[in-house]
């Protein structure tokens, strides 16, 4: 049997902080023993120091966009995950779409799955897309469903010509099949006709700012008409419902309203909307650009009052990259939207929480125990107890990550966290008791990630 320790650091467990040794049998946590604090001499290949270190579950990222098969120009599974280990994520859900061909049939979702083989550093699961073209298909949707973490569809246009949205009556349909295979149905939640018709009146209009126009072309309320005709579906066809990317307080809290009243719903945002606003977005052009886009700062602020209260369950990073000409177009209509953050979310946001005086037992668990338990996998990953897989992160806050062009490891080499300073500091990422990511030796060549 193969043994591994984690000795002396701050262990984040189901009491919060504690100062305990963690046990690793086997790729699982065999046992947390109280630590004798004893220094050790030296690192071994079965003995961690994690003196001076926070050691928190590897971080699930249920929002990621890797791009391949098909797409691998853009990103991959290698690089993506590469960055991903780096930033201390462990596990990722990769979207049906922006690979090539989206995952909207069973041959996809299988070719997809084998082609992924040994190619992954983080573990993955991966999510089916249910799109106006398959909808119809209850079949071969029924199939799907057993190969796939959740389903994702579009209330607006993806902006992926084999990834149709699903039009308001479509929505039906869609919400009876995602309950009848007892799997999450995740939301990508924009009214379709309200941003056709801000966009037909702010595109091209003489003398406004064209970010400005951009940005109302996509306001808060077509957000909120599409999160409630969703959430009314949910309730009367009893779906489960996950609302990602949701970049409103709002909205929020119209969603936490109808969670409170019965309806199976989460939601996500994403770090962009955290530590972002639309003044950022004016300032920097595309490299911002998002759909729903950036807000103003009264909602950021809003955003951080809603984690507070406990009103958003998980966050995702939303990584979605592409080549660095399709955001260095002539308008930023024509600029492809998508941010690139995957290996910063959980340093920029613990970054902030922390400046922001916020208990971090508030916000890991959007990254960790709330996902694994709204996905299913809580038996098996999200938190650090015995039993579970041994997906850790070693991090320090008395050092400081600097994000220079160097250190991105995205296959297209920009992001909107360059040039930021985090004060802290991912020291080794561990997945299945394997030390994946160590910030001297960097990411090992091993490719040991798996399908979920
Ligand atoms: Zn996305």
């Amino acid at each position: 049997m193969k043994e591994l320790w984690v000795k002396n650091g701050l262990v984040f467990t189901a009491d919060g902080f504690r100062e305990v040794d963690i046990r690793v049998l086997d790729e699982r946590i065999d046992s947390l023993v109280k630590s004798e604090g004893e220094p050790l001499k030296e690192e071994t290949d079965t003995i961690i120091d994690a003196s001076g270190c926070l050691v928190v579950p590897g971080f699930i990222d249920a929002h990621v966009h890797f791009n391949d098969p098909g797409r691998t120009d853009w990103e991959g599974i290698e690089t993506g995950s590469r960055a991903a280990a780096i930033g201390g994520t462990t596990t990722i859900f990769d979207m049906p779409l922006n690979c090539a061909p989206s995952v909207t049939t069973v041959k996809n979702l299988l070719d997809k799955k084998e082609y992924l083989t040994s190619m992954s550093h983080v573990d993955y699961a991966l999510w089916g897309g249910m799109t106006d073209t398959n909808l119809a298909n209850r079949r071969e949707l029924t199939q799907m469903s057993k190969g796939i973490i959740a389903w994702k569809a579009f209330m607006s246009e993806s902006g992926i010509e084999d990834f149709r949205f699903v039009p308001p009556d479509g929505l039906k349909q869609a919400m009876q099949a995602a309950k009848e295979h007892k799997k999450i149905l995740a939301l990508h939640a924009e009214w379709e006709e309200e941003i056709n018709k801000f966009t037909a009146f702010y595109k091209h209009r003489d003398g406004m700012n064209e970010r400005k126009a951009f940005l109302a072309s996509r306001p808060v309320s077509a957000e909120e008409k599409a999160v409630s005709y969703a959430l009314e579906l949910a309730a009367k066809y009893g779906t489960a419902l996950h609302l990602v990317h949701i970049s409103s307080a709002k909205v929020i809290g119209i969603i936490d309203q109808a969670k409170k009243s019965g309806v199976d719903v989460t939601v996500e945002t994403c770090p962009h909307y955290l530590l972002f606003d639309e003044e950022d977005f004016i300032k920097s052009g595309a490299i911002l650009k998002c759909a729903p886009p950036l807000r103003s700062r009264e909602e950021v602020e809003g955003l951080w009052d809603c984690i507070q209260k406990g009103w958003i369950d998980t966050i995702g990073s939303d990584h979605s990259p592409c080549l660095y000409s399709m955001k260095a177009t002539d308008s930023i209509w024509d600029a492809w939207g998508g941010i690139q953050g995957v290996q910063f979310t959980w340093l920029a946001l613990l970054d902030e929480a922390l400046k922001r005086r916020i208990n971090l037992k508030q916000i890991l668990p959007l990254g960790t125990a709330n996902v694994a338990e709204r996905f299913g996998i809580a038996d098996q990953k999200g938190r650090i107890r015995p039993g579970l897989d041994a997906d850790l992160v070693l991090i320090r806050l008395d050092e400081t990550t600097i994000v220079d062009k160097q250190s991105l490891a995205f296959r297209n080499a920009y992001s909107p966290y360059e040039n930021r300073e985090f004060l802290l500091k991912v020291k080794k990422t561990i997945l299945r008791g394997k030390v994946i990511y160590d910030e001297q030796s960097g990411v090992i060549q091993e490719k040991f990630g798996v399908c979920l």
